[in-house]
């Protein structure tokens, strides 16, 4: 027997029908004497809604009432699935996240979770009942409704894992995994049946949007063993063996979870959003990255690599990239402080994409980076600037490589030929 809890996002809970097949596979993991916490989003495009009420009021909603009034697409959708599957025979019963207590701060909107009281949840999983928590939302000291941000229902079961000790955190979504890449710039994309956790923070923040990425953060803290898995795929369900040693879905783990035969890189990601800058010829003095780029911090403008060079002619370039969205904003920032600093000029270029190699089997091997560098070169792809971490190595290209690179180097790296049951190519 384990404890399992399994989190479903607004598609799942989007109609009374769905509802009713989650309440099905929900009464097969505990038919097989499972204890089952469930944790829910609102019905799909719900939260979206109440945003646009709030909206139509005022266009700046005060953030406390926005989260008394954003808790309740999350009300409805737990006691829907409470009603459902009593209706097939199980002792079910709801809690927001204040009955849970999921205690938070105070910061409306973006709150954190501090603490949670599993007691009540432990009492009624002892007694055969289903317990189904609010998603996304918490109390915080002073009893007012909080809210997670957005995708923070799977914050909320990490956190319930965290606290239960279960033995696995499910998320069912719309997708049967985590890939290699993405499948649709890159055909032979494979669904992979681990990764750790900070392979996947990384692929996360590079842009695969299967989870939020806090909950990824929060589960690698406390070491919940993570399963993302299809919703619409019901073979597997309750089917564990004792040790849960299988390859539904995608396990996100701790490294030695994760097999020795694993190929050096587990994935590349990549993002398309960036934009780059260029200062020229600035005097190359101490303090003169920090005059030149703390005015962006100060405008709110997150930056992501930076690169210094310096020239024979005692002067320094910088080139430095940041969100597309915020290139004008930056652009104009740096054409005023290149004429603050005496820089010889500023131009910039917002056709460039990231593309990033992600793999902790890059610790143990030389070679990584020669081996993306050459794929590259041989593909003719010039490389603009170069960023590594330890598990990590991230280009920027020119947007119109992005494919060629993706398919390059997944080849390179051997993941078109990754083993283990991928079943579905998306
Ligand atoms: N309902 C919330 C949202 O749409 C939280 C979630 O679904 O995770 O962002
Ligand atoms: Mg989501």
């Amino acid at each position: 027997m384990a404890l399992i809890v399994q989190k479903y996002g607004g598609t799942s809970m989007g109609t009374p029908e769905r509802i009713l097949n989650v309440s099905r596979r929900v009464k097969r993991w505990h038919d097989h004497g499972h204890q089952v916490v469930v944790v829910v989003s609102a019905m799909s495009g719900e939260t979206n809604r109440l945003i646009g009420l709030a909206k139509a009021i005022s266009e700046t909603p005060d953030p406390r009432e926005l989260d008394q009034m954003l808790a309740t697409g999350e009300q409805v959708t737990i006691a829907m699935l409470a009603m459902s599957l009593k209706s097939i025979g199980l002792n079910a019963k709801s809690y927001t996240g204040g009955q849970v207590v999921i205690r938070t701060d105070s910061s409306f909107n973006k709150a954190r979770i501090q603490s949670i009281d599993e007691s009540a949840v432990r009492k009624d999983l002892d007694a055969g009942s289903v317990v189904i928590v609010a998603g996304f939302q918490g109390i915080d000291d002073d009893g007012n409704v909080t809210t997670l941000g957005r995708g923070g229902s799977d914050t909320t079961g990490v956190a319930m894992a965290a606290a239960l000790k279960a033995d696995e955190c499910q998320i069912y979504t719309d997708v049967d995994g985590v890939y290699t890449t993405d499948p649709r710039v890159a055909p032979k994309a494979k669904k992979l049946d681990r990764i750790t956790f900070e392979e996947m923070l990384e692929m996360a923040s590079l842009g695969s949007k299967v989870l939020q990425i806090r909950s990824v953060e929060f589960a690698g803290k406390y070491q919940v063993p993570l399963r993302v898995l299809s919703s619409f795929d019901n073979e597997n369900d309750g089917a564990y063996d004792d040790d849960f040693k299988h390859n539904v879905g995608t396990l996100i783990t701790t490294e030695s979870e994760t097999t020795m035969e694993q190929p050096i890189i587990s994935g590349i990601a990549f993002n398309r959003d960036e934009a780059k800058l260029i200062v020229r010829g600035v005097p190359d003095q101490p303090g003169i990255a920090s005059r030149i780029l703390s005015p962006v911090g100060d405008a709110n403008i997150e930056i992501d690599m930076i690169v210094q060079n310096v020239a024979a002619d005692g002067t320094t370039d910088f080139t430095f990239t940041v969100n597309r969205s915020d290139y004008k904003k930056t652009l104009d920032l740096m054409q005023q402080i290149g004429r603050d600093v005496g820089a010889r000029e500023v131009t910039g270029d917002d056709t460039i994409v990231k593309v990033s190699i992600v793999g902790v089997g890059m610790r143990s091997h030389a070679g990584v980076a020669s081996q993306m560098f050459r794929t590259l070169g041989a593909e003719g792809i010039n490389i603009q600037m170069i960023s590594t971490s330890e598990i990590k190595i991230s280009v920027v290209v020119n947007e119109k490589y992005l494919e060629l690179a993706v398919r390059a180097l997944h080849t390179a790296f051997e993941l078109d030929r990754v083993t283990g049951e991928s079943r579905a190519q998306a």
